[in-house]
């Protein structure tokens, strides 16, 4: 058995626990059929960890986050949490990960399995076998540059303000992610800003530029406005493979770049830190979408988004790329057969519960054994 790391999963509330039942079954089937061995340790996160411990993120789970290699998270919040003061509701949880973990790059993948083009809002060739990567700078920029507020004129009017900021280090660190990421794919990245009327605009495009210099030749990099890449976006998607840009305009940009794929349900995430003398970088691994308490508990959940999440930590946090491929070509090839969970369900398409999309990976995986 080939031990390749240890995982931290946090299955959290609602839909958490009925899509994370699925990553460990794949975890198992690693082990079984790869010998490749994930440790895993479970623990208690947003609601479920408040009504255990009163907080939802116990000291000692953000410990073991700490020490994880990965962290694999499903999804935290429901009603039951909703009158809660701010500082325990369960997305808290979530948020002090984020922080504690120093978490400063967001990846967020929009994948278009050929089965699923129809459910895009554009035309399907456009769409088809679509594959790229919005890289999103998470703790910097407009949403914590200081000075930030709303004030009182004397003529009794207000003025608020929000400061964008980026530094040299911000802005490389994140950069060099999108550089390496790209490696690992086409070697294509777009880095993201506008130039024309913002200074962050001009700092970021003469470091990015500087960096690529030094670092990254072997990458093609190409510059483009936020506004222009927006068109883009939905105009010709296919164009792009890594799109690296800030805080502000990768939090827009991703969401857009998000309905090209056309279901909740299959979009995975990753946020990565620094990386640590090793040169692992801490990571958690989570679906987009949140722990709909609407079909909680009654195996009607996707669980893909979930294992493509999967898919991205075994590709990014342990450079198993072609073990990503197998699971990522496993699901397409079980939409392809026209399973479907009631989320993606189209007409002529079989309708399969959350455990049944599971099984139904797993037999895809043994099936590229041969
Ligand atoms: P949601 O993503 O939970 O659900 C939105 C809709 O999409 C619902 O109709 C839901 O049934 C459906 N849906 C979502 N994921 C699905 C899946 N895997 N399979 C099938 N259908 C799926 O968003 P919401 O309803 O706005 O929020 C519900 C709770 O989740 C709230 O408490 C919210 O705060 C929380 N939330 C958590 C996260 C997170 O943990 N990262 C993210 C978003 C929302």
């Amino acid at each position: 058995m080939n031990q390749v790391g240890n995982l931290l999963l946090l299955p959290g509330d609602g839909i958490g626990p009925e899509v994370m039942g699925e990553v460990q079954r794949v975890v198992g089937w690693f082990r079984d059929r790869q010998g490749l061995g994930f440790e895993c340790e479970t623990d208690l996160v947003g609601g479920s960890a408040y009504d255990a411990h009163g907080t939802p993120l116990a000291d000692s789970t953000l410990a073991l986050a700490k020490a994880a290699d990965a962290v694999v998270f499903g999804a935290v919040g429901g009603p039951a949490y909703d009158q809660l003061e701010f500082r325990l509701k369960p997305e808290q949880g979530l948020l002090k990960l984020r922080k504690e973990l120093e978490l400063f790059a967001n990846l967020r993948p929009a994948m278009v399995f050929p089965a699923l083009a129809e459910a895009s809002s554009l035309k399907k060739e456009l769409v088809e076998g679509l594959d790229i990567l919005i890289l999103r700078e998470l703790t910097g920029g407009v949403y914590f540059g200081e000075p930030r507020g709303i004030e009182e004129l004397p003529d009794g009017t207000r003025r608020a303000v929000d400061t964008q900021v980026y530094t040299t280090a911000e802005i490389r660190r994140i950069a060099s992610v999108g550089f390496e990421l790209s490696r690992k794919r086409q070697g294509r990245v777009t880095s993201v800003e506008k130039a024309n009327v913002m200074h962050t605009g001009v700092l970021w495009r003469q470091e990015v530029t500087k960096l690529h210099q030094e670092q990254f030749p072997d990458v093609k990099l190409e510059h483009m406005y936020a506004d222009n890449c927006a068109m883009q976006l939905v105009r010709r998607p296919k164009q792009f493979d890594v799109i690296v840009t800030d805080n502000l305009f990768g939090d827009l940009l991703s969401d857009a770049a998000a309905m090209l794929t056309g279901s909740l349900g299959m979009l995975p995430s990753a946020s990565l830190g620094a990386p640590d003398q090793a040169g692992r970088r801490k990571a958690l691994y989570e679906p987009v979408h949140g722990s709909a308490p609407d079909i909680a508990g009654q195996g009607k959940a996707n669980p893909l988004a979930m294992l493509l999440s999967f898919a991205m930590m075994l590709r990014y946090s342990f450079d198993l790329g072609a073990e990503a491929d197998r699971v990522e070509k496993a699901i397409g090839a079980v939409l392809d057969k026209g399973y479907r969970t009631a989320d993606i369900m189209q007409p002529g398409m079989r309708e399969i519960s959350t455990t049944a999309m599971g099984q139904a990976v797993l037999d895809e995986l043994d099936a590229s054994l041969g």
